[in-house]
């Protein structure tokens, strides 16, 4: 059995789904702050909290669990700015639980959702994993606290680990199972389809002076079911034996602007969809793109998904069904 935190949640609710297509048993815990009882994938559900040890406890002595992957966090930069102790207690207090409750059921082997806001904002693009941890928010530098966390883990009581730093995970299951459904919202595609439903009136642009071909912000997408399959590959590696505390980055390689995501969009949705120009929004890099050779070569890892149209697509058929 596996469990997967947050696995009713965006990235989350993909992975279970791949999970199982795999031929893993899965079972999901959640507290459901944010996460949605629908997009839970599998009959063992664990309804509860990272902070309640007795609870995770419960939950190793209920099921044989072989190895954990770990999404359950807080994930919004401008809440980490404006509310820091509350992530500091969930991801970083959180995971300490779940790592405390991992050592004494003797379950050592974590597959862990990190972030490319671990690079803050680099100076050479493409990014590798070797390039320096320097976040420029809380909720990055959480990220970084427990990725350390797991490294001191792997040399004291041999914890083996794969961390995961995502770019811009966007996109819906192609069968459409699931898909992104955040309250409140913040992220650009699917706020730019809220607005070719009509539910919005019009999608504002953090910003049109960065050092960037069209001068808005540049950011690398990538298809949450390939994110999902990645966590597949590097869980069947920790359950080969694989030892060591490992990241990898997870993107496209290639950059789009919020133009280009807007008139994507449009083609996409053949909708019409307004915009204003506004203020940059704090903390912003201009560019972030990765590299991800590495889970190539590493893990076999190919994207099965990698044209931006099909990453717009998939999600415009989820908000349809879901929102329309
Ligand atoms: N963005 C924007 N308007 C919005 C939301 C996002 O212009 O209403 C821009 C944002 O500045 C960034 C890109 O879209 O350059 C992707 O933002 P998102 O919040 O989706 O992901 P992030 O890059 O912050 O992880």
């Amino acid at each position: 059995m596996i469990l997967v935190t947050g696995g009713a949640g965006y990235i989350g609710s993909h992975t279970v789904l791949a999970l199982r297509e795999a031929g893993h048993e899965v079972v999901v815990l959640d507290n459901l702050s944010r996460g949605h009882r629908d997009l839970v994938f599998s009959d063992h559900f664990e309804e509860g909290d990272l902070q309640n040890f007795p609870f995770l406890d419960s939950v190793f002595t209920k099921y044989s669990i072989r190895a954990v992957v770990h999404f359950a966090a807080s994930s919004l930069v401008g809440e980490s700015m404006k509310d820091p102790e509350s992530y500091y207690y969930n991801n970083i207090c959180g995971t300490l639980n779940l790592l405390r409750a991992m050592r004494k059921n003797r379950v050592m082997r974590l597959v862990f959702s990190s972030t490319a806001a671990v690079y803050g904002e680099p100076a050479v693009i493409p990014i590798m994993e070797d390039y320096p941890l320097e976040p420029t928010n809380v909720y990055g530098e959480t990220k970084v606290a427990i990725e350390n966390m797991l490294s001191r883990y792997h040399t004291a009581y041999g914890l083996n680990s794969i961390s995961f730093r995502y770019f811009n995970a966007a996109g819906a299951d192609p069968d459409g199972r699931a898909g992104e459904d955040h309250t409140p919202e913040t992220h650009l595609i699917p706020l730019v389809l809220d607005v070719a439903l009509g539910k919005r009136k019009n999608i504002t642009i953090f910003g049109n002076d960065y050092p960037t071909e069209d001068g808005t912000c540049i950011r690398d997408y990538i298809h949450v079911s390939d994110l999902a399959r990645a966590h597949v590959l590097g869980l069947e590696r920790l359950l080969d034996g694989m030892k060591g505390k490992f990241a990898f980055n997870l993107g496209n390689g290639r950059g789009y602007s919020v133009l280009d995501i807007l008139q994507r969009s449009r083609d996409v949705t053949g909708r019409d969809i307004p915009s204003v120009m506004g203020q940059r929004r704090e903390g912003d890099p201009p560019i972030l793109v990765a590299s991800s050779g590495k889970a190539e070569s590493f893990l076999g890892w190919r994207r099965q998904y990698p044209d931006i149209i099909d990453i717009i697509r998939t999600a415009w058929d989820w908000h349809l069904h879901r929102f329309g």
